[in-house]
């Protein structure tokens, strides 16, 4: 079945689109338009429906994101030696344990839901190529994830910063 057919106004008898002359009965065809409900209809084309958001995922700031992400974890596993410290000097010293075990926890896991939020949303690479800028800095209070960490944080932020879609 094709749809390049026309029908002939006279006989009915169904010829290509492109026919001038119906072939049995030799009606002129040409300037006859074709009965509405045997009209050829083009199908649309395709819509991108999902265009913007397939282009956004077609890249990722894949350097940065797994720059951050293991920033992230040093920070993570630097800031739990260092609780784990701070409990000692609890113990001993002062009471600097439980602040530094929060703001350990808080940046090694600011660090990580940056780069995961990256991943899932490269569009806005601004605003988590900051927040793992900020944290990666200021987890140097807790040791910047063995300073290895912060240094990888500060490069993945400022790369996800930085990226051009
Ligand atoms: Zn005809």
């Amino acid at each position: 079945m094709t749809n390049g057919t026309k029908f002939c106004p006279y006989c009915g008898e169904r010829m290509d689109i492109s026919a001038r002359y119906c072939p049995k009965c030799g009606t002129h065809v040409q300037a006859y338009a074709p009965p509405p409900a045997q009209q050829y209809q083009p199908a649309p084309p395709p819509q991108p429906q999902y265009a913007w958001e397939g282009y956004r995922r077609e890249s990722r700031p894949d350097a940065a994101i797994v720059l951050s992400i293991v920033a992230g974890v040093l920070i993570l596993i630097n800031g739990l030696l260092v609780a784990i410290g701070g409990a000692f000097l609890l113990v001993f010293f002062i009471p600097i344990g439980i602040p530094l075990v929060i703001l350990g926890l808080v940046f090694g896991l600011a660090v990580l839901l940056g780069a995961i939020k990256l991943s899932q949303s490269p569009g806005d690479h601004i605003t988590w190529g900051a927040i793992i800028l900020v944290f990666s800095l200021l987890s140097i209070v807790i040791g910047g994830g063995f300073v290895v960490g912060m240094i990888l944080g500060l490069i993945g932020g400022i790369l996800a910063l930085v990226w051009n879609d």
